[in-house]
C-alpha cells in the first residue's frame, strides 16, 4: 500500500490513477521532527518502473526540478528544519533498497558538518571552474555550467551549478529550470554511454547563506568505498577529473553529432 500523497502533478483525483510525478512520505522517516509531519518525503518520479534520468523527455526532468523546488521551499521554511537534503540512489551499491525511479528529500535539524565545510571552502576559494580554464568544464546550457572538480572522490565525478554564485537552490526561477534538465540528462546520459548501468548518486548541496553556492554533484558509484576511503576520509581516485572531462565531452558531442545525422536523414 502506498501512502497518501503529499504533492502530485497528475490527472484526476489523489491517490488514484493518473500521475506522473507524485510526492509521499516516507513509512520509515530517518528522522523525527514536531514541526514537520512528514520529515522524509519521497517523490516517485515516473510511473515507468525501469526509467532513468536519460529516458525522461527534458520537460518531464524540468517538472521533477519544478517538484524539488516546490518540496524544499516547504520544508526548508518550518522553525525546526536548518537544512533539506535531496538525494538520489540509483542502483543498490548507490544505496538503492526500492528499484523504482524515486529521489529522496530529508529535512534535518542542524546543518551537517559536510555542508559546513563545504561553505567554509566556497567562501575562501569559490567553486573550481571559476579558476579553470576549460579543462575540466563537460558541458554548457543556459546559465549553467557542469565539469569536474579538482578535487573529485569518484572516477566521472560532475557538478552542475549556476555560473553565477547563487546560494538557495529554491529561488531559481522556473524559466531556468529547462536548460538546467537538459544539462543533468546531458551528462548522465554521457555517463552511461561511457559507462553502461552503473549505479549513482545524484545529490543537490543548497543553503540559504549568501556565502554559499547551490550545485547537484554527480557521483558515479562503480568502484565501491575500499577500507582507506572509509578510515581516513580521503579518496583515491584513479581517473583525473582533466581525463573524465575530456572523455564526457566527447560522449556528449558524439550523441548530438547522432541526433544531427538521424534528422538530417529524415
Ligand atoms: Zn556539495
Amino acid at each position: 500500500m502506498t501512502p497518501p500523497e503529499i504533492f502530485a502533478i497528475r490527472e484526476g483525483p489523489p491517490d488514484g490513477p493518473g500521475w506522473r510525478i507524485r510526492v509521499i512520505p516516507n513509512k520509515y522517516p530517518a528522522v523525527d521532527l514536531p514541526d514537520l509531519k512528514t520529515p522524509h518525503e519521497i517523490v516517485i518520479e515516473t510511473p515507468d518502473h525501469n526509467a532513468d534520468i536519460p529516458d525522461y523527455p527534458a520537460e518531464h526532468l524540468r517538472d521533477l526540478l519544478l517538484v524539488f523546488r516546490k518540496r524544499l521551499k516547504e520544508m526548508s521554511s518550518k522553525k525546526d528544519v536548518k537544512y533539506v537534503q535531496l538525494f538520489r540512489n540509483k542502483g543498490a551499491r548507490a544505496g538503492a533498497s526500492i528499484f523504482h525511479p524515486h529521489t529522496q528529500i530529508l529535512a534535518l535539524p542542524f546543518i551537517p558538518k559536510r555542508i559546513k565545510s563545504e561553505l567554509e571552502f566556497i567562501r575562501a576559494e569559490g567553486l573550481d571552474f571559476e579558476r579553470d580554464e576549460g579543462t575540466r568544464t563537460v558541458a554548457l546550457e543556459g546559465d549553467f555550467i557542469a565539469f569536474a572538480p579538482y578535487f573529485s572522490r569518484f572516477p566521472f565525478e560532475t557538478w552542475v551549478v549556476p555560473r553565477k554564485r547563487r546560494p538557495d537552490f529554491a529561488q531559481t526561477e522556473e524559466k531556468e529550470l529547462l536548460p538546467l534538465a537538459l544539462l543533468l540528462k546531458k551528462v548522465i546520459s554521457a555517463l552511461k554511454n561511457i559507462l553502461g548501468e552503473i549505479p549513482y548518486n545524484l545529490i543537490l548541496h543548497t543553503l540559504k547563506d549568501r556565502d554559499f553556492h547551490w550545485h547537484f554533484e554527480i557521483l558515479p558509484r562503480y568502484e565501491g568505498l575500499a577500507g582507506f576511503e572509509v578510515a581516513t576520509g580521503v579518496y583515491m581516485n584513479s581517473k583525473s577529473p582533466e581525463r573524465a572531462a575530456s572523455e564526457l565531452r566527447a560522449a556528449i558531442k558524439e550523441e548530438s553529432d547522432e541526433r544531427r545525422d538521424s534528422q538530417t536523414s529524415d
